[in-house]
C-alpha cells in the first residue's frame, strides 16, 4: 500500500493495535519481548461501518464457546454459543483494548486480516473477491479455540494455540495474534481467487503447490514491511545490507521471525524436493532477492551506496572476507541515513507488491511451472515499469536454478528438417531457410555439396 493511501486511511479508517511479531519473540539478551508494544494500524473501514465483533461486510469475528475444529463433516457457519462481540471504544476505534485480555486477541485477528486485505487490494487495484463467494459472502474468523493448531478453509479461518515442549496447549501463544501466520493464510485465499486451482486430474501440481506456499509467505512479508517498527528493526540490524545468502546471522534477533527465516534462505532448486513448503523456498528467495536488488538500485541512484558496493553485494555468495567487508561498507553508508534507506526499501516493497499482483492476476493454475511464473514476472515488470528490472529478475531466478524444465519443448531447437524447409532435391535449393535464431536468409541456388552434407550431419546430433 502506498504511503499516500496509508496517510489518507489514517484520517478515515478505524484504528486498532496489533503486535507486528508475536510477543514470545525475545531480545537476544532475554531481557524482554522484541516488540513489546502493539503498533497502531488503521483499517480502511470507517468507524460507522464497523459492527461489534469486530465485523464488516467482508469478514466477522465469532468468539465461539467450546467449539471443535471444523472438519469434512462440520463446516461453517458456526451456530453454537458465542462470547459477547467485542465493542469499539467511545471514539469508535478499538485501541482501548487491554493487550492482556481475550477481547484484544479477537480484535487483533480482525484487524490483521482486514489490514492485509486492504494492502493487497491496493496493489491489485481492485476488490479481491472470496473464492467461497458462491456459499458465503463473508469470511468467518474464529480466534481462540482449544486446539494446538490452526487452519484456513472454505469460508473460514480458525485458530488455536501453539504447543508447549511437552505437547500440551500453550495459552501464551495464540495463533490469532501471529501476524505472519494470519497473513500467510490470507495469501492462500488470494491465490485461490486470482490464480484458481488446476482443473486436470493428470496435473501433479508440484510447482503449483510450491507457488501457493511461496505466495502465502510473500503476502505476509510485503504486509509485514508496512510496520514502521519492523522496518526500523530490520534496517538497524542489517545496516541496509539485505543480502539474503548467509543472511540469517545478520538479522540477529529477527531470525526467529518466521517470515524472515523464509525470506533469507539460500536454497536453489537442486536443494529441494517436491514437498510444497520446501519447494517454495527457491521461489520465495528469487522474488525476495529481486526486491533487494531493486532496493539497492535505488540506493545507488540516490548516491547512498556506490555502484561498486552494489556489484560486490549481489546474491552470489562471496568469501567470508568479502561478506565482512560488504557489511562494514553498508554500516558506513547507513550511518545517519536511516530515513533515506527506509524510503528506498518502501519503494522496493511497493514495486514488489504491484509486480506480484499483476503476476498472480495473469497466471493459469493448469500445469503451472516456476518458469511460467518467471515469465509472468518479466511481463509484469514490462507492463508496470517499462521493463526496467528485467535483468535483475533474470539473474535472481537463474541463481536459484529456476528456468524451463529440462524436458520443456521450449528448449527444443527446430532445424530445417523439422520445419520441412530442408532441401531434398536439387530443384529445391533455391528457397528460403529459416534459422532457429530467427534470421531469415536466402540459400544460394548453387549450394555446394559440402554444405548440404554438413547440414545433414548436424540434423543427426
Ligand atoms: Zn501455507
Amino acid at each position: 500500500m502506498s504511503l499516500q493511501l496509508d496517510e489518507r486511511l489514517a484520517e478515515t479508517g478505524t484504528r486498532f493495535r496489533i503486535f507486528p511479531q508475536p510477543r514470545f519473540l525475545l531480545k537476544a539478551d532475554g531481557s524482554g519481548p522484541l516488540f513489546p508494544e502493539p503498533e497502531v494500524v488503521t483499517v480502511s473501514v470507517a468507524p460507522d461501518d464497523i459492527q461489534p465483533g469486530p465485523a464488516d461486510d467482508r469478514m466477522f469475528v465469532v468468539d465461539a464457546v467450546n467449539k471443535l475444529p471444523y472438519s469434512r463433516f462440520f463446516r461453517p457457519p458456526y451456530t453454537g454459543s458465542t462470547r459477547p462481540a467485542v465493542e469499539p471504544g467511545e471514539d469508535g476505534h478499538f485501541t482501548h483494548l487491554d493487550p492482556a485480555g481475550r477481547e484484544f486477541s479477537a480484535a487483533t485477528m480482525y484487524a490483521t486480516v482486514r489490514r492485509v486485505l486492504d494492502i493487497w487490494e491496493d496493489y491489485f487495484d481492485h476488490r479481491l473477491d472470496w473464492h467461497f463467494e458462491s456459499d458465503f459472502s463473508r469470511m468467518e474468523l474464529i480466534p481462540l479455540i482449544e486446539w494446538d493448531n490452526a487452519q484456513s478453509g472454505y469460508g473460514f479461518l480458525e485458530f488455536g494455540f501453539g504447543r508447549t515442549a511437552n505437547g500440551t496447549i500453550d495459552h501464551t501463544r495464540p495463533y490469532c495474534e501471529n501476524f505472519d501466520v494470519l497473513a500467510h493464510e490470507l495469501g492462500h485465499s488470494i491465490i485461490f481467487t486470482e490464480v484458481g486451482v488446476p482443473s486436470n486430474p493428470a496435473d501433479q501440481a508440484i510447482d503449483y503447490g510450491g507457488m501457493h506456499e511461496s505466495s502465502g509467505d510473500l503476502t505476509a512479508i510485503v504486509a509485514l514491511l508496512h510496520f514502521d517498527s519492523f522496518v526500523g528493526h530490520l534496517l538497524n540490524t542489517t545496516r541496509g545490507n539485505l543480502l539474503t545468502v548467509n543472511g540469517l546471522d545478520r538479522v540477529g534477533e529477527l531470525s526467529d521471525s518466521r517470515e524472515i527465516r523464509v525470506a533469507f534462505n539460500g536454497k536453489r532448486m537442486s536443494d529441494v524436493g517436491e514437498q510444497p513448503h520446501e519447494r517454495s523456498l527457491p521461489l520465495t528467495g528469487a522474488i525476495f532477492d529481486t526486491m533487494v536488488e531493486v532496493f539497492q538500485q535505488t540506493l545507488v541512484a540516490e548516491g547512498l551506496i556506490t555502484a561498486d558496493l552494489r556489484d560486490r553485494s549481489t546474491h552470489l555468495p562471496g568469501s567470508a572476507e568479502d561478506l565482512d567487508l560488504i557489511d562494514a561498507d553498508f554500516a558506513a553508508a547507513y550511518r545517519g541515513k536511516k530515513k533515506e534507506f527506509t524510503e528506498a526499501l518502501l519503494l522496493a516493497r511497493d514495486y514488489l507488491g504491484r509486480l506480484l499482483a499483476v503476476t498472480w492476476g495473469t497466471l493459469s493454475a493448469d500445469f503451472l511451472t516456476y518458469h511460467d511464473i518467471l515469465r509472468a514476472l518479466l511481463r509484469a515488470d514490462r507492463a508496470l515499469d517499462g521493463g526496467r528490472n528485467q535483468q535483475i529478475i533474470r539473474e535472481c531466478f537463474a541463481w536459484r536454478e529456476i528456468g524451463p524444465v529440462p524436458t520443456s519443448l521450449l528448449l527444443r531447437p527446430h532445424n530445417l528438417h523439422d520445419c520441412g524447409l530442408s532441401t531434398s532435391r536439387p530443384a529445391d535449393d533455391a528457397t528460403r531457410a529459416v534459422f532457429p535464431h530467427g534470421v531469415t536468409t536466402a540459400v544460394a541456388a548453387n549450394a555446394s555439396r559440402k554444405g548440404r552434407t554438413t547440414a545433414a550431419r548436424s540434423r543427426k546430433t
